[in-house]
């Protein structure tokens, strides 16, 4: 009969009867992953470990540039390749090596995990052309809004599965085109492809869009999945213009919706959008303090004959940070006016490398370019071909110099009350004060 024998990591054959025993080497421990790959500084942290050869001899640490380690706590280890622990509220600002240590051997992965230091986090995921902006409170709530189209949603996937999301509080789609809802069927279907199975990605709080018919037919399947949490935002009354508190002194206000701008006594300012589709879009400011983001998926201004909504907002809205640039930087949007009244320090622009729209125009870069002071952000390199659209992103940018950068890919913006930072996903960081 033969048996299996554990010592002290050692896995042991024993063949009961005889005098035979072979043992073979523990295997050593390897860290593949830590998730979420990061976490606010103001709260204890829990975080998962993958890997394998795990046993519950060991220990765990971070390891910051400076070789400083901070210990998690609570470390259990649930399987071999899995275990949980605890990262402690107060750890500095930064990105961390992880090292797993246990009888004598060790295993580390190099600048996997990154402690914020804002409560808020809004990442512009790059879906190439299209739009998805995740937006986080530490301790209180996520909201998606856009999830980009079909065939980029795996980059969405891909990153809210890096950073342990599994669900979402609140969910918006700003409108009806493909490169802001075609993704939303296949994120919240989950692995199997299925809608109403253990893996969904259910929001849990609410599902907004402007109402209304929508000619994505995948879009309209997955949000009739939600009938108790879904609300029509037709712009037709104040309860189309929800504010909502996201925790830690975060808030989250509806300001136009379906061609319809909020004032501020509370009345209604409306834009006849006809069967322009962008102008419904729903618009939305999220505040920390003095940090002001605004975003509004491809709300127009006027610009190729477009019902222009922007003018009217730009009477009403106060200066930003950061705005997220309306429609991918088309020559439809971002009129003067708007860059006036918003005067952001920051502009993020989503937009496909050598898309076939010509995004960003070169009417609106060369609005933004001469602003002193202002920098900005592009997901891709934008147009590379003077052939198509008559202009070269790049060339249009490099008035800006070092205030301009483009295939910045993943944009994350992490804010306190007073100060933020907008950083690439290369790791290059601009940092300002909220005015
Ligand atoms: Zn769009």
């Amino acid at each position: 009969m033969l048996r299996f024998v554990l010592f002290g990591g050692w896995l042991c054959s024993l063949v009961v009867g005889l005098v035979a025993l072979s043992c073979s080497a523990p295997t050593p421990p390897s860290l593949v992953a830590i998730r979420p790959a990061s976490a606010p500084n103001q709260q204890d942290s829990p975080l998962t470990l993958l890997g394998e050869g795990f046993d519950s001899t060991a220990k765990a640490w971070l390891v910051g540039a400076d070789g400083s380690k901070i210990a998690l706590q609570e470390l259990r280890v649930l399987e071999p390749g899995k275990a949980e622990a605890v990262l402690p509220k107060g750890a500095a600002a930064g990105f961390y090596d992880v090292l797993w240590e246990q009888d004598g051997a060790s295993s580390r992965l190099g600048s996997a995990f990154e402690v914020l230091s804002g409560v808020l986090t809004i990442d512009m995921v790059d879906v190439g052309q299209g739009d998805a902006l995740l937006i986080r409170v530490a301790g209180g709530k996520t909201v998606l809004i856009d999830a980009g189209r079909e065939e980029d949603v795996d980059a969405l996937i891909d990153f809210v599965r890096k950073e342990g999301i599994n669900r979402f509080d609140i969910v918006i789609a700003t409108h009806y085109d493909a490169d802001h809802v075609g993704g939303f069927a296949k994120l919240v279907y989950g692995e199997d492809g299925r809608p109403n199975t253990d893996d969904d990605r259910r929001p849990t709080e609410a599902w907004w869009d402007r109402g209304g018919f929508s000619k994505s037919t995948s879009y309209s399947s997955v949000r009739s999945l939600f009938p108790n949490i879904r609300k029509t935002l037709d712009g037709s009354g104040p309860e189309s213009f929800p504010s909502v508190d996201l925790g830690a002194g975060v808030k989250l206000q509806v300001v136009t919706t379906n061609g319809s701008v909020l004032q501020k006594d509370g009345t209604l300012a409306k834009v006849d959008c006809g069967a322009d589709e962008n102008c419904r879009s729903v618009g939305t400011l999220i505040s920390l303090g003095k940090f002001q983001f605004w975003t509004a998926g491809d709300l127009t201004g006027g610009g190729i004959d477009t019902p222009d909504v922007e003018s009217t907002l730009a009477k009403i809205v106060d200066p930003v940070e950061v705005y997220r640039a309306h429609h991918h930087g088309s020559r439809t949007s971002s009129s003067q006016g708007l860059l006036d009244a918003l005067s952001p320090q920051m502009i993020l622009i989503s937009a496909g490398r050598q898309n076939s729209y010509c995004h960003p125009s070169d009417e609106v870069l060369k609005r933004i370019s001469p602003i002193p002071d202002l920098s900005l952000f592009v997901t891709t390199s934008g147009m590379i071909d003077g052939e198509k659209c008559g202009y070269v992103t790049s060339e249009l940018v490099s008035v800006m110099g070092q205030r301009a950068l483009l295939n910045a890919g993943n944009i994350r913006v992490q804010a306190g009350e007073d100060r933020y930072t907008v950083r690439s996903a290369s790791g290059e960081v601009r940092a300002f004060e909220a005015r």
